[in-house]
């Protein structure tokens, strides 16, 4: 039977002076670097409209909702986290949403929606925030995810420049 010879520890290994010493020179060397902890939500995420935050339904500037109630984003979205009822509207495009909800819960921000969007009606937004005290408060209904056009701008012009590349 071989018999393992164990190397005699020091009496400052014994105590773990060696390993406490690295440990203590590591903590001093990082009180000195630049700090990366941001103090959030005092200081929130930087965004642009390349932030893919909660999407939204883009309303026209004279109040009517672009939406044609097609159901393409609701078939697109992965999470099933669409919920669209159509209803007629004597609007030239003839239908629009009498429900759209977005279960912001099961939202990944993944943007299929916005993708699979004929009208340019859902966007992905910069809004990132997320709270509140109920389940049901998370779902968001029409009246919730209705934002102007203009404030979407930034976001529909960048999804049009990617557009461009195919
Ligand atoms: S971003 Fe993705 S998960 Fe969220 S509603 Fe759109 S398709 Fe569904
Ligand atoms: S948001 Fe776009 S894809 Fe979804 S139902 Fe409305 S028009 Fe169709």
């Amino acid at each position: 039977m071989a018999i393992v010879k164990r190397k005699e520890l020091s009496i400052g290994e014994k105590l773990y002076l060696p390993a406490i010493f690295r440990g203590l020179s590591m903590t001093f060397r990082q009180m000195f670097k630049k700090r990366v902890t941001r103090q959030y939500p005092e200081e929130p995420l930087p965004v642009n409209e390349v932030t893919r935050g909660q999407p939204r339904l883009a309303v026209n500037d004279d109040g009517t909702i672009r939406c044609v109630s097609c159901g393409l984003c609701e078939a697109a979205c992965p999470a099933y986290a669409i919920t669209i009822d159509g209803q007629e509207t004597d609007r030239f495009i003839e239908r629009e949403p009498e429900r759209f909800d977005i279960d912001m819960l099961r939202c990944i921000l993944c943007g299929f929606c916005e993708e699979a969007c004929p009208k340019d009606a859902i966007l992905m937004s910069d809004e990132l925030e997320l709270a509140d005290f109920s389940r049901e408060a998370l779902i968001y209904d029409v009246e919730r995810l209705k934002r102007p056009v203009s404030q979407l701008r930034p976001r529909l012009d960048y999804v049009y420049k990617v557009n461009e590349r195919w």
